[in-house]
């Protein structure tokens, strides 16, 4: 049986980058499906949640959706700092919480949510233009016709791809992770470990959900090594490498795998009648691989500026231009810069990395965080790069702002 729908705007993909999506077109007005092919919204996680509290607050996302974290550790194979904060400023997310929080928000605005619905064509016009897309749902063949699309199917990019306009990235992330319930854990202090043990290309964590609930995984970057996130993060759990031997008795709840593209800001992200956004546009930081805040935030200004492209009668590619301009003026030169610091960070040898924590350890905790997050401000770098007491960080951010 085969089922034809018409919309304005369909978003493919129901992460945070298409629910934001979905919400802000819905709440300006127009009719929204948003697609998602699992069979509920966040039915896999392939995500370990670390994001901001302040962004958590912009986006209003609720209290309970996340744990609080104010102490940063860092672990080398001998070395260990800890950076702690007054105030809690970073946040692990129960993820499948937040992100069908934010699904709901897109449904009470009034956009159509379709689960179970996975979408492998696109539709075209006589001019080669996209005017809706076709899958599999429950009962067979699905089309939807619109005016508009927003491809928002994270890695996969599926819609870009089947227009033509991308290929699979060449560089990423692959991360596995297994949610546990172990006996002992600070709910507020995260632990990134670094060197060859634990990754030979990316780093460890773990990351407390509080109530005696970790996080422990490995990423690996792409094709800097062939190393198997899943494989590696099996053996760190079953030697207790580091700080994983103080969480005493380890019981598995869930196992979460997924890929993040780190090709930079290759890709072009508007074309007529089509946006693309989250990691299906490559936004995220490479340094920690981090993506939901920018996922949250630009599926936003998408939506947005889809609604008013579809209501002034024009989605041409030189009308979605503004969303491009807006996401790339906000992220693009910290993204730049943060990539600079990922490709020290990957060529450095344990020693080398036992002699970086010093450096980090100088840092207060809120420049920790803003390089962390890689919110580095031409003035904040300068600052950090001409004034900061210590010579190894003003090195450090010198070579950010790009200076040998
Ligand atoms: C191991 C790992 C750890 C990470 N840790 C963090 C972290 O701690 N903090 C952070 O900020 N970021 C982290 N990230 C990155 C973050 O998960 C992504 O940047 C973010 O999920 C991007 O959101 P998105 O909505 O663009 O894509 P996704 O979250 O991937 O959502 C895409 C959605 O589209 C659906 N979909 C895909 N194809 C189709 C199709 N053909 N038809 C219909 N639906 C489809 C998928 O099922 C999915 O629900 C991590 C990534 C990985 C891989």
């Amino acid at each position: 049986m085969s089922e034809e729908h018409h919309y304005d705007l369909v978003v493919v993909g129901g992460g945070p980058a298409g629910s934001s999506a979905a919400y802000a077109a819905a709440k300006n007005g127009i009719r929204v499906a948003l697609l998602e092919k699992e069979k509920s919204i966040a039915e896999t996680v392939r995500t370990s949640g670390v994001t901001w509290i302040q962004n958590i607050k912009e986006f209003g996302i609720p209290d309970d959706c996340y744990n609080p974290i104010k102490n940063f550790s860092f672990c080398s194979p001998n070395n260990e700092v800890t950076i702690s904060d007054s105030v809690a400023r970073a946040a692990v997310l129960d993820v499948r919480k937040t992100y069908r929080w934010l699904a709901r928000e897109a449904e009470q605005s009034g956009a159509d949510i379709f689960v179970k619905i996975n979408i492998d064509q696109v539709i075209k016009n006589k001019n080669g233009n996209i005017v809706g897309v076709k899958g599999k749902g429950p009962k067979g063949e699905v089309t939807f016709h619109c005016k508009m699309v927003i491809d928002a199917s994270g890695f996969t990019s599926t819609v870009c791809k089947a227009m033509g306009f991308a290929e699979q990235w060449k560089r990423f992330g692959a991360g596995a992770e297994y949610e546990v319930e172990v006996e002992n854990s600070d709910p507020h202090t995260w632990w990134l470990m670094v060197g060859q043990q634990y990754s030979p290309a990316g780093y460890a964590w773990i990351f407390p959900l509080g109530n005696n609930k970790v996080r422990i995984g490995v990423g690996v970057g792409k094709p800097e090594s062939n190393v198997d996130p899943t494989q590696r993060l099996k053996e760190i759990m079953e030697t207790k490498m580091g700080p994983i031997k103080e969480l005493g008795k380890i019981t598995p709840i869930e196992f979460h795998y997924g890929l993040i593209p780190n090709d930079g800001l290759s890709r072009k992200t508007v074309f007529n009648n089509l946006i693309l956004v989250g990691d299906s546009a490559g936004q995220a930081n490479p340094l920690v691989l981090e993506g939901i805040r920018y996922a949250i935030k630009f599926g936003r200004v998408a939506g947005k500026v889809s609604a008013d492209a579809i209501k002034s009668d024009n989605t041409s590619m030189s009308a979605l231009e503004e969303y491009e301009k807006n996401w790339k003026k906000d992220i693009e030169s910290k993204i730049n810069s943060a990539g600079k610091v990922q490709d020290r960070w990957i060529g450095l040898s344990d020693e080398e990395w036992d002699i970086e924590l010093d450096i980090i350890n100088e840092l207060k905790p809120e420049e920790f965080i803003d390089f962390i997050k890689a919110d580095f401000g031409l003035s904040n770098m300068i600052k950090l790069a001409t004034h900061h007491p210590k010579l190894a960080v003003r090195q450090l951010f010198n070579l950010i702002k790009g200076k040998k």
